[in-house]
């Protein structure tokens, strides 16, 4: 199985990638989480990144592009991945396109997690509230400030790629504004539906 979860920040993208890997064994890449891993080691990668993610703008394409080809080669992804956080703008998607394309490989479903902007914020306080519960420090661009130019960038950047995803007939839209189950459930059918037991 190899899906996209596309959605803007504090859209439960987080939540659905965890469930979707331990129902059909696949690897979660999220860029988000693997640039956060390369910030804490302070990598070449890690040190061209940092300022430009805790001010909440959008690394180059070429640098996470890398990143992703790398991760759908490894043999761990083998039996399929989901991808969260990527692609994030059209040139991402078009690489992603042509990246499967020389692999024979092709995208079982893109899934869209639509919220209306008032709950982003809401459930984006609550994850530094949590965060913080738990002693931990809050990620640098769990802001609000900063937090409303990543929605900002995604409405202008990421939002189109419903459009492309559309037109090649994958795009899978959600109401992710349900109790996390229910999203879960409504993701379960709409893919039961497009990629049947056994197919
Ligand atoms: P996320 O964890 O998906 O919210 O990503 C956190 C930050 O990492 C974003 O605000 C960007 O700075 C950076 N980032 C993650 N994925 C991408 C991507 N596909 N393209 C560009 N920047 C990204």
């Amino acid at each position: 199985m190899r899906l996209v979860l596309l959605g803007p920040p504090g859209a439960g993208k987080g939540t659905q990638a965890e469930r979707l890997v331990a129902r059909y064994n696949i690897v979660p890449l999220s860029t988000g989480d693997l640039l956060r891993v390369a910030v804490a080691a302070g990598s070449p990668l890690g040190l061209k990144v940092k300022d430009i993610m805790a001010r909440g703008e959008l690394v180059p394409d070429d640098l996470v592009v890398a990143l992703i080809a790398e991760r759908i080669d490894a043999p761990e992804a083998k039996n399929g991945f989901i991808l969260d956080g990527f692609p994030r703008t059209v040139k991402q998607a078009e690489a992603l396109d042509r990246l499967l394309a020389e692999r024979g490989l092709k995208l079982d479903a893109v899934i869209e997690l639509k919220v209306d902007e008032s709950m982003l914020i809401e459930r984006i306080e609550k994850r530094i509230a949590q965060t913080r519960a738990k002693g931990h420090t809050a990620r640098a661009d769990d802001d609000p400030a900063v937090l409303k130019q990543r929605i900002a960038h995604y409405r202008k950047q990421t939002a189109p790629l419903s459009d492309h995803y559309q037109r090649k007939g994958s795009l899978v839209a959600v109401n992710g504004m349900r109790a996390v189950d229910e999203v879960e459930t409504d993701i379960e059918r709409a893919l039961q539906e497009r990629v049947p037991v056994g197919g």
